[in-house]
């Protein structure tokens, strides 16, 4: 039985990552956790019986305590509950799917405790990077992708020699809006936001992927993750989401990994590699698909894209500003109190507004995530 703790066990990739343990029956949950929902997390421990569950809300946690009483089950909370989760004796693999910047801590105290990350959590590397990535070959530890993306890179990269990369192509549906214009752009509402035309995810990836933000988050994780630098990762608009990422090596080869969009497939991959198991689901028939398109994205009408570039090539401080103001505006507008259109622009004012930090400790990873905080609020 292969240990495993889940971080944000009761979101979209979580209870995806349940669904992978239980078609398969090797698998052992050891922990789990949630930001406030108890209920659905109650649910989860009394089905996969782990020995500790984490709730971020701490009056939740002392009400979660009292409802499971009659298991042995501790309930821990907030942070510190959470890197307790991160760091259990009894886990091999830490799922980081809890969304935002609060995934950073754990992953860290995960891989000092000689834990391997299935890393579904992006904004630990987008901000924290230049961390997690010297942190994982110091403690000897794998970081194993859990987005689609980078999992099909991962798997393109499946016995190559990284040096050989000439570029990564990251594929992505372009969203609901693609190819319309600012104007056109101008009111639309957050149900139109919200209907993603392939996957079905959180609602602040949802957004995310409307804007085409998310995009640019997954340009800064792929830095990371492969060691490319940005000239060398091209974002490829490919509606339909049949192909999940590719890889251009120096001889002109291209490798690329299909499939239909599935979240199961590159969690499970990422919990057995470097096997592959068995997955129950839709197959890709080509005969019926007959075609594949391709477009280069619109970085002018879907401006947090070069604003996401911008922050990647000049790093420090910035990509935790972009990651940051895009995650107040987000809620802002799922909130309805400012258009879509205002996400963009407060991502940039506050990119303009910030002073960079060179290579920041956490704790000023954290400083800075405040600050765009504060900003944000001080200004809309
Ligand atoms: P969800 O919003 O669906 O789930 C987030 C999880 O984190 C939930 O368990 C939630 O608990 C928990 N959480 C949220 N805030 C806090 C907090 N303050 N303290 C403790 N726990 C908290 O997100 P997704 O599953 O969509 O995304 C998770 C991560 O995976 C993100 O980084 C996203 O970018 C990435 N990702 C997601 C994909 C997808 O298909 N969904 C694809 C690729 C990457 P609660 O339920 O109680 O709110």
């Amino acid at each position: 039985m292969k240990k495993i703790a889940i971080l944000g066990s009761t979101g979209s990739i979580g209870t995806q990552t349940l669904d992978v343990v239980r078609a398969n029956g090797d698998l052992e949950v050891v922990g789990i956790s949630a930001g406030s929902n108890i209920t659905l997390l109650e649910q989860q421990i009394r089905e996969f019986h782990p020995k500790f569950a984490a709730v971020g809300d701490e009056a939740k946690a002392a009400e979660l305590r009292d409802r499971v009483k009659d298991l042995p089950v501790k309930i821990g909370s907030g942070m510190d509950g959470m890197i307790e989760l991160a760091t259990m004796l009894e886990s091999e693999i830490l799922v980081t799917a809890i969304v935002g910047m609060i995934g950073i801590r754990p992953t860290v105290a995960a891989m000092k405790a000689g834990k391997d990350i299935a890393l579904a959590n992006k904004e630990t590397l987008v901000t924290a990077g230049h961390i997690i990535m010297p942190l994982a070959e110091e403690c000897g530890v794998q970081i194993l992708p859990v987005d689609s993306e980078h999992s099909a890179i991962f798997q393109c990269l499946h016995g190559e020699n990284r040096k050989e990369i000439e570029k990564l192509l990251i594929t992505a549906s372009g969203g609901p809006f693609r190819g319309k214009t600012r104007a056109e752009l101008e009111n639309v509402t957050v149900e139109q936001a919200l209907r993603h035309p392939n996957w079905s995810m959180g609602h602040k990836i949802t957004i995310d992927s409307a804007t085409l933000v998310n995009k640019g988050l997954e340009v800064m994780e792929a830095k990371w993750l492969f060691g490319v630098d940005l000239d060398h990762i091209q974002v490829v608009v490919q509606p339909k989401s049949i192909i999940h990422s590719m890889v251009e090596f120096k001889d002109g080869a291209v490798m690329a990994q299909l499939g239909t969009p599935d979240m199961k497939l590159p969690i499970q991959y990422a919990l057995y590699y470097p096997e592959r198991r068995f997955l129950a689901g839709d197959r890709l028939d080509f005969a019926k698909l007959a075609q594949i398109t391709f477009e280069a994205p619109d970085f002018e009408n879907f401006h947090g894209l070069s604003l996401a570039y911008k922050a990647g090539r000049r790093g420090g401080t910035l990509p935790t500003v972009f990651n940051a103001a895009n995650e107040r505006a987000v809620q802002k507008f799922l909130d309805r109190e400012i258009g879509y259109l205002t996400i963009t622009d407060m991502i940039e004012a506050a990119m303009e507004h910030h002073t960079v930090k060179e290579n920041p400790t956490v704790e000023e990873i954290l400083a800075a995530e405040q600050e765009t905080y504060d900003f944000i609020e001080s200004r809309w």
